[in-house]
């Protein structure tokens, strides 16, 4: 296999940045794993899988070996079960499924990245879930050094987060999910009625086929394209709190809020919004004037400058509302 030494993130990541890796490889084929983790013991290197590195932020020089994961392959297990190597792109898989006529995943169409790393922080989008239809996972556990696998039960899904998302002993191998043959076209999300609406679309003919393309038609509209304007979608996750914690928020402000079961959830990009950060551009980043939970870079910079601008805007807000927000993407 070939390690390779002092390997730039800019090469590895959506977001334009000046950070390094210590070592670099690909992973091509599972039984090149055991190489991968005597080089990692023999060098005394952590070890990170990523995928197309669209949910990373390199904050310093990653002193460690970064696995670039390229495993691939589509399994059929039966008629509603499939089970998909980690490195597939997510996205061509969603699109797979629909023509396929696998239900359930339409909704997340064109979120960018792998397969692999949508288990962990439990991608979601336009009133859906990954967990939603996930079976089981099989990893590769980097303390253990075996093959295991877990159901969806074990996997710790909620908002934006899993078991997965602050641990970095699982190297995700495969994704096993299980489709429904006729559920229900899930169209409850606003922005995505709104859409059906205003094309004046019939509801009682919509196919999974036609909630795919409204769902990336609407988000090639709202979000910047990360190719262009380098970002790692949603910077901050929306804050959840209980009734509890949001009554003793002394909240001068007027800020709409949801119900999401017994939670209240209150929109990061409406109070980023309110606080004049939409659009605002400092030095090399900046919040994209198209979405307001969207920081983006513009030129090279590094994991401090991304930290610093992020954490003015976490500051500012807590001290206005007494919320904060936290930030989404892993921080390496
Ligand atoms: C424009 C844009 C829009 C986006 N929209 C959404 C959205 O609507 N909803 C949403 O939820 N997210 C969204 N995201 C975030 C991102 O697309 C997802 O989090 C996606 O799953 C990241 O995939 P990736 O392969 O790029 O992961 P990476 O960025 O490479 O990795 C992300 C994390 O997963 C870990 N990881 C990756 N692969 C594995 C593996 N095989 N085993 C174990 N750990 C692994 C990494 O170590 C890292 O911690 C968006 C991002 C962009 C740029």
């Amino acid at each position: 296999m070939n390690f390779i030494e002092d390997y730039p993130f800019s090469k590895l990541c959506a977001l334009k940045t000046i950070e390094t890796t210590s070592f670099f490889c690909e992973l091509n084929e599972i039984n090149q794993i055991e190489e991968i983790v005597s080089f990692s013991k023999k060098k005394n290197l952590q070890i990170l899988i990523i995928g197309e590195g669209t949910n990373i932020v390199p904050t310093k020089t990653f002193q460690g070996l970064v696995v670039f994961n390229k495993l691939l392959g589509i399994k059929k297990i039966d008629d509603v079960t499939i089970e998909v190597a980690s490195g597939e792109n997510w996205h061509e898989f969603v699109e797979w499924t629909v023509k396929h006529k696998m239900f359930g995943l339409e909704n997340l169409a064109l979120i960018p990245g792998t397969v692999g790393a949508g288990p962990i922080q439990n991608i979601g989008a336009y009133g859906s879930e990954i967990s939603s239809s996930i079976k089981k996972i099989t990893c590769f556990n980097l303390e253990t050094r075996s093959v295991q696998v877990l159901n969806a039960s074990e996997c710790g899904f909620g908002y934006r987060t899993s078991i997965f998302k602050d641990c970095s002993d699982y190297i995700i191998l495969s994704v096993t999910f299980q489709f429904k043959t006729d559920p229900k076209i899930n169209y409850s999300y606003s922005s995505l009625e709104d859409e059906i609406n205003k094309n004046n679309i019939n509801k009682d003919n919509l196919s999974h086929r036609d909630i795919f393309n409204l769902v990336s038609k609407i988000r090639k509209k709202v979000l910047p394209d990360y190719k262009e304007f380098p970002n790692v979608g949603s910077f901050f996750k929306n804050v959840v709190l209980t009734k509890e914690e949001f009554n003793k928020l002394d909240i001068t402000e007027e800020i709409p809020v949801y119900l999401e079961g017994d939670n209240i959830k209150i929109s990061a990009a409406f109070l980023i919004e309110k606080f004049g950060w939409k659009g605002f551009r400092e030095g090399s980043v900046g919040i994209s004037d198209q979405h307001a939970l969207v920081l983006v870079t513009y030129d090279e910079t590094s994991g401090e400058e991304i930290l610093q601008f992020s954490n003015k805007i976490i500051n500012q807000i807590l001290f206005m509302t007494g919320i904060k927000l936290e930030i989404e993407p892993t921080l390496i």
